[in-house]
């Protein structure tokens, strides 16, 4: 989600993500096939960064096409504390609408946080593919809050294909 300086959400990272997202698994999946480990990025592969003027992963209500937080969360108080930031109109009730950043970013949740070991536990997705699956997160997630044509997806596009993204 949103930090200070950029929006660096993640509350996000999870409910950010559709629930056609292939590569997203569930709980039970993960259990089943847990991920290798080991965190690399190969030349060329995207290197995700969170951009300024974002902050649509801190839209935690995103609708009935994203995954909830329970096939998300295996812990109840990580459900409760999500939906406990979700304010009437969707938005964190953490989040700076006016200067787009998290008001509580150093102490926001770790599921708020765009980490490799924090896709690994929610999602199951393997270390080495944090770059490229955090890459379409955002991509997803920016296009259905402020849509395909946005100058918010353009900015994290051209943030991203320095490293390689397209
Ligand atoms: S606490 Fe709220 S505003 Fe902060 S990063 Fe998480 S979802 Fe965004
Ligand atoms: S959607 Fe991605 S780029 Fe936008 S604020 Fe969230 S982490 Fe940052």
């Amino acid at each position: 989600m949103a930090n200070a300086i950029s929006l660096s959400p993640w509350s996000t990272v999870c409910l950010v993500a559709r629930r056609t997202q292939k590569t997203a698994r569930t709980k039970a999946e993960a259990k089943q096939s847990p991920s290798s480990v080991g965190f690399g990025r190969r030349r060329n592969e995207p290197l995700w960064r969170c951009v300024e003027g974002c902050g649509a992963c801190c839209k935690l209500d995103k609708g009935p096409s994203f995954i909830t937080p329970e096939e998300v969360f295996s812990d109840p108080r990580d459900i409760e504390l999500y939906r406990s930031l979700i304010g009437p109109d969707g938005w964190c009730i953490h989040f700076d609408k006016g200067t787009r950043t998290c008001s509580i970013y150093n102490d926001r949740p770790y599921f708020c946080r765009v980490e490799p070991d924090v896709f690994e536990s929610l999602f199951g997705i393997n270390k080495k593919k944090f770059n490229k699956e955090a890459c379409s997160f955002c991509r997803d997630t920016i296009k259905a809050i402020y849509g395909s044509h946005s100058k918010e997806l353009d900015n994290f596009k051209r943030s991203t294909s320095s490293s390689g993204f397209t």
